[in-house]
């Protein structure tokens, strides 16, 4: 079992409830999740979301604007430092296009975030 302090904290904008319902899904339940809720962002013509947390990568927020999605990541070094963790830092993630065809995600990188909450 993990332990609860690896446990990861939902994003804000996760309602609570769901929040506690999927922190206690099994993988495959999880797994089934996401399937559903792409099928449900399709339903209502929206594209799933470019952002995906890495392995040392926390996603604090992700919000979808007009062209771009806002993101507020904090990250962790594999190694460990003195200043972990890192963050949270604000990015503007955009999909392009390459004309090979395909998607790129690109990072942009705008500074650092204060949060009030924390
Ligand atoms: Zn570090």
């Amino acid at each position: 079992m993990p332990s609860p302090s690896d446990e990861p904290t939902p994003p804000a904008g996760v309602p609570a409830e769901l929040a506690t319902e999927l922190s206690q899904c099994t993988p495959d339940e999880l797994r089934n999740a996401i399937i559903y809720a792409q099928e449900l962002l399709q339903f209502h013509h929206e594209t799933a979301s470019p952002v995906e947390p890495g392995p040392n990568e926390e996603i604090l927020r992700a919000t979808k604007r007009d062209g771009y999605t806002e993101v507020v990541k904090r990250t962790t070094c594999t190694e460990g430092c003195d200043d972990c963790p890192h963050g949270p830092y604000l990015y503007h993630v955009k999909e392009e296009s390459r004309p090979e065809g395909g998607k790129r995600v690109h990072w942009m990188f705008l500074g650092d975030v204060y949060s009030d909450d924390e």
